[in-house]
């Protein structure tokens, strides 16, 4: 064992007999008093009353102590009273000469440093009874000495201590001298976990200069009210290191003798978080720093059991409750208790890392309280629904730590959990989160940097909450505008939830009729469709002609000319050479505009283009945005021109709450950043191709993959029974979804017959996650085949 760190392990603490430190009072400091000695591992502690009645503290320093950290002490405490006045801390009362400290000779001839402290009232946390409130109080007022501390710096804060938490490796070799077996097994293979799995860790949290001592004797009480803390001394252990570590000290002092220990975690926890937000990281090495520090003391208590210095404390009592504490902690399982601790600090849920080999059996009981409180109807993807916990990139991981290569998810265009967007989100949000009736410059900036996406950069933006409501008031805006009132969509269309757009999605009212002012296309499906020729294009376009006439004769005209230019709910098609241009001319023709809705085709996902139509060729009227406008926040946008808007806004004022507030504009505009940052409409054209190249091989000699089709990152395989009659493999489809899904891939399907794979990852996607899913549809096509 490292000699500097056993040095207080067998060291004698001071031995001065009352008379002697009454004199040491009387001649540095000018006092007397009644003098009572207090407990303490390696000083030696003197309570004096004073004769008026003023309590303080007399410390005589162990002979071993560096002088440079009793100094750093000193200074530590004058730090934190100018940082936090009101932070109830001992004050250092100078020597009749005007200094922090004096020297004394000790009775075997060696020196000792002593200070007077002023004396703090209360009783010792450990005394009383541990209401939640009272832990509660006792992180928050850890962290509040932390940052009291945060800005403090002392060059004797390197020392090297028993107490340091990173010295427990070190004590390893002192476990025999506990003395149950068991016992013994289990603080060895705590300090081998330590020392492997969690020490790593350590070096990369924020550290700084910590107290790392507010166990259970140091933390005081209010002596009338036992719910608040009244101070925490005895500055002797500080060291630099992880601020986290103070937190666990403080947890490890108050453990003992409970019914459920984790409780006593989780609230001390939470109200150091409540102060000082912690990292996850810090959070899921708590229980294991607070288990290593219980095993810390039992082994320190436990040698001084067999080798007695000092003054007496009751130290085999310490050792059997420490020892209770330990074994009850340790039986809680480990990613339990970082569930707990997250859930206390109101983080999402814990996410188990690889290797940790845990299990969700939280899933039958999260499926019924859905059913329950979200309607039976509400189906989930896939025969075994996934609870996910976590996302990063192109990554989905669910509540027992599996990852999902996601191929599925466009809300996240830029990656799950992108850092740069979520960044933007949590500054806005921490600033300002209002609407539009007020002036602020997020949304200038956000529209500024929309309206530079469309051909020649004049265009006003309208700002919703949801693809349905950009649809809906796109279409409100087109009536206005034509003064028409029928609207032409794709056979199979989805448009959204409202009572407007859901008119317009006829994919989502099979069995209905048709609203009386809808009239749908023929989907331009080149490869099952009608027309598959090189004149396709033209052919599908006349089915334009036709519907427009009926509106004509309706009486109700052609207001507009609703696409979603993926022909997602058709299938994912590419439409043939000529369809998109004939039949937005003829939507001009009479007199309706040209609505592209870029909620699925949209920000890059073509490869070509920022915006799908536009790798068609055409201009739209009004580009309508939804999903992943904010990687997941909450917003939609109609794109338009000001001559459309203000026909709108004559006949009706318009106003969305929380459409455009600043936080979702800070979320857009951190979109676009990160796709011109990431160049990530040139991955998705590469990744693209690349995919569906994969899948032609794979093609090749699996006769069940009968087409694959699309550009950028939006491509639909179309699965087939006969590649003669086309007869749609629909369970086929299903089977392989669910297959995939067993192997860690996720994607969707899609189509009229419900036979067409969907796929639409985000745009980080790349070949690397392209070779996993060929190699994963290629097993699925097999296996199902
Ligand atoms: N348009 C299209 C093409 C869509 O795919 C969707 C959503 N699936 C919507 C509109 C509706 O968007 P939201 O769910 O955000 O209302």
């Amino acid at each position: 064992m490292n000699q500097q760190n056993i040095k207080f392990l067998d060291s004698v603490v001071p031995e001065f007999p009352p008379e002697a430190a009454a004199e040491i009072a009387r001649a540095n400091y000018g006092i007397e008093g009644e003098f009572k000695a207090l407990y303490s591992e390696r000083d030696q502690n003197y309570r004096i009353t004073r004769d008026d009645g003023v309590v303080v503290l007399l410390k005589i320093a162990n002979s071993h102590e560096d002088t440079a950290v009793l100094d750093m002490q000193h200074q530590a405490l004058a730090h934190i009273e100018r940082q936090d006045p009101e932070l109830p801390v001992p004050r250092i009362i100078r020597t009749r000469d005007g200094a922090l400290s004096c020297d004394v000779a000790g009775p075997g001839g060696a020196t000792h440093q002593v200070r007077l402290l002023s004396y703090l009232p209360g009783v010792i946390i450990e005394q009383v009874d541990h209401s939640p409130e009272l832990l509660r109080d006792l992180g928050a007022n850890v962290a509040r000495l932390g940052l009291a501390l945060r800005g403090f710096y002392h060059p004797a804060a390197g020392h090297v201590l028993l107490w340091d938490l990173r010295q427990a490796p070190e004590m390893r070799g002192n476990c025999g001298g506990i003395a149950d077996e068991t016992l013994r097994a289990a603080v060895e293979a705590n300090l081998d976990y330590f020392a492997e799995h969690i020490m790593p860790r350590l070096d990369g949290l924020r550290a700084q200069i910590i107290h790392n001592d507010a166990n259970g004797s140091n933390v005081l009480v209010h002596d009338d009210d036992h719910g608040r803390i009244a101070g925490i001394i005895d500055y002797g252990d500080m060291i630099h290191g992880p601020l986290i570590l103070d937190l666990a000290v403080a947890v490890a002092g108050v453990v003992f003798r409970k019914d459920d220990p984790m409780a006593a975690l989780c609230d001390v926890a939470a109200g150091f978080d409540a102060v000082t937000p912690l990292d996850v990281e810090e959070l899921d090495l708590l229980y294991d720093l607070v288990l290593t520090r219980l095993a810390v003391e039992l082994l320190v208590c436990a040698w001084r059991v067999a080798n007695p210095t000092g003054l007496a404390a009751d130290l085999e009592g310490f050792v059997a409750k420490a020892g209770d504490a330990f074994e009850q902690l340790r039986a809680v399982d480990r990613s339990d208790a970082r569930a707990r601790l997250r859930k206390a600090c109101k983080f999402p849920p814990y996410c188990p890392p690889p290797g940790e080999d845990a299990s969700d059996d939280q899933l039958d009981d999260l499926l019924e309280r859905r059913s329950q409180r979200l309607g039976q109807k509400l189906y989930t993807f896939y025969k075994r629904p996934l609870h996910m916990v976590r996302g990063e990139g192109v990554w989905l991981y669910d509540a027992s730590g599996r990852a999902y290569l996601d191929a599925y998810n466009n809300v996240p265009q830029v990656g799950h959990a992108h850092p740069h967007v979520t960044r933007a989100v949590q500054r806005q949000t921490a600033a300002l989160a209002t609407n539009t009736r007020y002036i602020y410059e997020q949304i200038l900036d956000y529209t500024d940097a929309l309206a530079a996406t469309v051909p020649g950069g004049n265009a006003v933006c309208v700002f919703v909450n949801s693809g349905s409501e950009a649809n809906d008031v796109a279409w409100r805006m087109a009536k206005a505008f034509s003064g028409n009132q029928g609207a032409l969509v794709m056979e199979d269309a989805y448009h959204g939830a409202t009572e407007a757009t859901d008119a317009l999605s006829p994919g989502d009212r099979r069995g209905n009729e048709i609203a009386a002012h809808v009239r749908t296309l023929a989907a331009p499906d080149c490869y099952r469709g009608e027309f598959r020729g090189p004149d396709a294009g033209a052919r599908y376009g006349e089915d334009a002609d036709r519907a427009i006439a009926e509106l004509d004769q309706a009486g109700l005209g052609t207001a507009a000319f609703m696409l979603d230019s993926g022909f997602c709910t058709n299938g994912i098609l590419v439409a043939p050479d000529g369809y998109m241009a004939a039949v937005v001319d003829k939507t001009r023709a009479a007199g309706g505009l040209f609505i592209a809705d870029e909620v699925q085709s949209g920000f890059g996902r073509m490869g070509s283009h920022m915006w799908g139509y536009q790798s068609y060729g055409v201009e739209a009227d009004m580009i309508t945005l939804g999903k992943p406008v904010g990687n997941g926040y909450p917003l939609g946008v109609v794109i338009t021109r000001p001559e459309i808007l203000a026909a709108f806004t004559e006949r009706t004022g318009y106003f969305s709450t929380f459409g455009g507030n600043p936080v979702a504009c800070a979320a857009g505009l951190a979109v676009l950043e990160v796709l011109e940052r990431e160049d990530l409409m040139a991955n998705a054209q590469d990744a693209g191709d690349y995919l569906r190249d994969g899948f032609c091989e794979l093609a090749e000699r699996l006769p069940l993959i009968g087409n694959v089709r699309g550009r950028g990152l939006l491509t639909g395989v179309e699965l087939v029974r006969d590649r003669e009659t086309l007869e749609p493999a629909k369970d086929e489809t299903v089977a392989v979804m669910n297959h995939m899904r067993e192997n860690g891939v996720l994607v969707g399907r899609e189509g009229y017959f419900g036979n067409v794979l969907k796929i639409r990852p985000p745009l980080v996607f790349n070949r690397d996650g392209a070779d996993i899913l060929i190699a994963a549809l290629g097993r699925a096509v097999e296996d199902v085949s």
